[in-house]
């Protein structure tokens, strides 16, 4: 091995999967693989399709809509809180490892440039496909309104290279958030099953639920106390108000810094 590349595999961060875009559909499969074990980076350089959406009206699970910075704030929060990787990035460049399989994800910011190595891909960049160029991934132009490529997947998300996903917007779907976000979990959960069969519900059920069917608990359940359950509902109900106080009054301050 000469120097360099002695050197640049020295400063090789590693992970089992790259997300590229930090948007709906990747921070929800962000979520789900980070649940399962996996160690999870997510490249996003902040240009998501969602900061043109003026209110956010039609994502199930907020009544009156919600400002499309606070959705965004709270998928940000929602991967830090299981243990996700966030980088501020362009990611430039996918090329494989020949020699040790897996793929390396070339990344530029204001800091430098960035290698970092993953066993698996998982392309949610709307609208970006070219970084996959050097890897040979299919991309077909979207039938409506046809003006970009998306990229090609089979039913579980996975390209004609194999280890290569992608999910959301970036590939030929509808243009939604909700429909994206389900997407990115769909697919996040292929790549689970892929990994670990066994590792079928990521669930959180009541102390005891699977003991009245005479069942162990399988994989990926966590039974919790009755106790346990009312602790994290309060967290939870305080945290949700906190972040949207804050996230408010963000919010106006940049109003009227504006005016
Ligand atoms: C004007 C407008 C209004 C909209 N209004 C609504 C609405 O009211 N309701 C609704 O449900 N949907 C709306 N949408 C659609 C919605 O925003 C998208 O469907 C959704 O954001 C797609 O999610 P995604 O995760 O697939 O992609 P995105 O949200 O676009 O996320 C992709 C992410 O990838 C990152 N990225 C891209 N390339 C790179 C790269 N090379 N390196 C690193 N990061 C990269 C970007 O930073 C981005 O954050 C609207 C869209 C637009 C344009």
């Amino acid at each position: 091995m000469n120097e360099l590349k002695r050197l640049t595999e020295q400063m090789t961060d590693s992970y089992d999967i790259a997300i590229i875009g930090g948007g709906p559909a990747g921070s929800v499969a962000g979520v789900f693989l980070a649940r399962a074990d996996f160690d999870v980076l997510i490249f996003d350089h902040g240009r998501s399709a969602l900061r043109k959406c003026a209110f956010l009206e039609n994502y199930l699970g907020f009544p009156a809509g919600i400002s499309p910075t606070a959705f965004r704030d709270l998928l940000y929060e929602h991967t830090e809180s299981v243990g996700c990787d966030r980088l501020e990035t362009t990611v430039e460049q996918i090329s494989e490892r020949v020699d040790s399989g897996g793929f390396r994800v070339h990344s530029r910011s204001e800091s430098g440039d960035k290698t970092h190595d993953v066993r698996y891909i998982l392309a949610t960049s709307w609208a970006e496909t070219e970084y996959l160029s050097p890897l040979g991934v299919d991309t077909v132009p979207e039938e409506h309104p046809g003006d970009v490529e998306v990229v090609s997947t089979n039913d579980d998300g996975q390209t004609n290279v194999d280890g290569v996903y992608a999910a959301g917007r970036i590939t030929e779907t509808y243009h939604q958030a909700i429909v994206n976000a389900g997407d990115g979990a769909r697919v996040a959960r292929s790549i689970v099953e892929r990994e670990r069969p066994n590792f079928y519900n990521d669930w959180v059920v009541p102390t005891g639920y699977y003991d009245r069917y005479g069942r162990a608990v399988p994989e990926g359940v966590e039974e919790i106390s009755h106790e346990e359950r009312r602790d994290r509902e309060r967290r939870a109900a305080r945290k949700m108000v906190e972040f949207l106080v804050a996230s408010q009054s963000r919010s106006e301050c940049s109003s009227s810094r504006s005016l």
